[in-house]
């Protein structure tokens, strides 16, 4: 297993002859779902390997689908562990447009400009609050590792 390494990022319109045979070699169609019956990171992230290069399945799925380099995490979000359908798959971008949309269709707001404290930019940060009131992830983000830090510092003071 030594020999195992991890395959440089696949981009779009880049993957392997070899690496989609075995890819699609172990898709199982259960009703509209492709899922996983490769190796399982964890059990819950799907990897491929081919001549001892380990690729993370659902990239390979979301480049073969639409076609697009992905952006962060890929995630499915049809909640069907280990599908791997690329229809079902978001990444971060994907998952901001459904932010985005989400904000305009039902709250009537537009994400876009910096957040309320001018760190980020709403068009890729911002989310609309079930109140109505605008989000900010990046914020978000900074103020959970903020509070971690307080309290690993409390605990051990
Ligand atoms: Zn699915
Ligand atoms: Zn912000």
């Amino acid at each position: 297993m030594s020999r195992v390494r991890t395959a440089p990022a696949i981009q779009a319109g880049a993957v392997p002859t070899d690496v989609i045979w075995a890819f699609r070699d172990r898709l199982h169609r259960v009703g509209e779902h492709r899922l996983w019956q490769g190796t399982a990171d964890k059990g819950t992230t799907p990897v491929l390997y081919v001549d001892y290069v380990r690729y993370p399945a659902r990239r390979v799925a979301w480049v073969l689908h639409h076609g697009t380099t992905p952006v962060g995490l890929i995630k499915a979000d049809c909640g069907t562990p280990l599908c791997v359908h690329g229809p079902h798959l978001t990444d971060e971008r994907s998952r901001q447009a459904d932010q985005v949309r989400y904000a305009a269709t039902i709250h009537g707001i537009t994400l876009a400009g910096p957040c309320a404290n001018g760190a980020h930019d709403l068009a890729d940060y911002g989310y609309a609050r079930t109140d109505g009131d605008v989000g900010c992830r990046g914020c978000d983000n900074a103020r959970r590792r903020t509070t971690r830090h307080d309290h690993e510092g409390a605990s051990t003071a």
